[in-house]
């Protein structure tokens, strides 16, 4: 069980007051908060051993690489990764998803076939179709039904020798459904695919054992499980590594440099040219451990109670939608309420003191399938209690009289 009290004081954020209400913090699957133990991480690097890494041999230089290649080690096991070099430290998602796209480039030829799931963030959609472009390959998209689930038969039929890679998200940020990724990476494979997992929205709900999963790539971002912005890693078995070519020129990624030729640096640096995000790498680290401190079972146990809680006490508002009733679904609930706007409701329920997402949720083309401008995005962390979303319902009740 978790100690919620407990759990609550490890981060400085919730208690903040906004607009004179203690805050109520439901965005989580735009950003999750940072508990103190990761703020005192990025301190203490800047306080006591900033340096530049791999190349110094000064004492500093050389703390700051032990501890960074830690932290890299520390995402390898929590991952179940093979070996340490699979791990690419990386901006994010984002950042994850243009290098395999960029890499790509060279292994395409016309006619091609990408399959990409129909309820992907931008992120997972528009490297892809720059790829598609670029090389003359066809992007396909595999349908998703009312619920929220993608159609796997579907999938199948889509699904040839002509199928190069397949791309879809672990859970959908717009919707939470969690998608059978061990079934489409077991299914792409029979065809020779190679499967992208965009696990942003996943991995601070769940622990995935990359090597049993088979996955071929998968992406997270640090700050949406309890880490800082600016960092995130992209794993990618070896083999795959080994043929893409690198994505960025530059320092750090390469063997040797002259005016006739240049090599590359073996894996990771290959995929790291420049500085990287240092103390951020260092403070990923930190917040892999404190997740594994409260226990990611824990974790997913009461985000569930949380989930159908909320489920429950929202639905009994008068006019309101769910969208994403999927059987598997994690901790997000989109919803609308007849007649009104998202961006009316969620204005007023932040003068009461609640964060909510609104709008599209940078997956324009879920809203399209349901033909709505957009939801209203409340999205639960561990560190959130049902008082609060009993806030959650009253405020949105309130701002439904107030509108209609
Ligand atoms: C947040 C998110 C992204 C983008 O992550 P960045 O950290 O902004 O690069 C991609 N996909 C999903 C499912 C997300 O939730």
């Amino acid at each position: 069980m978790i100690d919620i009290e407990k759990i609550r004081s490890d981060f400085p954020i919730l208690k903040r007051e906004i607009n004179g209400y203690p805050l109520v913090y439901f965005d989580n699957a735009a950003t999750s908060q940072t508990p103190k133990k990761v703020i005192d991480t990025i301190v203490d690097y800047y306080s006591n051993y900033n340096a530049n890494i791999h190349r110094g041999v000064h004492t500093l230089s050389q703390e700051a690489t032990d501890k960074y290649e830690e932290a890299r080690k520390k995402i390898q096991q929590h991952f179940n990764i093979r070996k340490t070099h699979e791990v690419i430290f990386t901006s994010g998602t984002t950042h994850g998803i243009n290098l395999v796209a960029s890499g790509f480039s060279s292994l395409l030829n016309e006619g091609d076939e990408l399959l990409v799931s129909a309820m992907e963030h931008h992120s997972n959609i528009v490297p892809w179709q720059m790829l598609a472009e670029k090389t003359g390959a066809i992007l396909k998209v595999i349908p998703m039904n009312e619920k929220g689930e993608l159609e796997m038969d579907a999938f199948e039929r889509l699904l040839s020798l002509r199928t190069r890679m397949v791309f879809c998200n672990h859970i959908s940020n717009a919707l939470g459904t969690v998608n059978p990724i061990k079934q489409i990476i077991e299914k792409a494979h029979k065809v020779g695919a190679a499967v992208l997992i965009d696990g942003a929205q996943a991995c601070p709900h769940l622990k995935p054992d990359l090597q049993e999963l088979g996955v071929d790539f998968y992406t997270v971002s640090a700050h949406k499980m309890c880490g800082p912005t600016g960092v995130g890693v992209l794993y990618g078995k070896e083999e795959w590594l080994k043929k893409l070519p690198p994505y960025q020129g530059g320092g750090e990624m390469i063997a040797e440099v002259t005016w006739e030729k240049t090599t590359y640096a073996d894996l990771p640096h290959k995929f790291e040219a420049g500085t990287p995000n240092i103390a951020g790498g260092i403070a990923f680290g930190a917040a892999i451990d404190y997740l594994n401190e409260v226990g990611m079972d824990e974790i997913a146990a009461w985000e569930k109670e949380l989930l159908d809680y909320g489920t429950e006490k929202l639905q009994q508002i008068k006019g309101l939608k769910i969208y994403g009733t999927a059987t598997e679904k994690t901790s997000v609930i989109s919803f609308n309420i007849d007649g009104l706007h998202p961006y009316d409701i969620g204005t007023i329920i932040d003068k009461l003191g609640i964060a909510v997402r609104t709008g599209h949720h940078c997956a324009q083309p879920i809203m399209e399938y349901y033909k709505i401008p957009g939801t209203v995005r409340a999205s639960f962390a561990f560190y959130n209690t049902k008082e609060e979303i009993d806030r959650l319902v009253e405020a949105v009740e309130r701002a439904r009289k107030m509108l209609l």
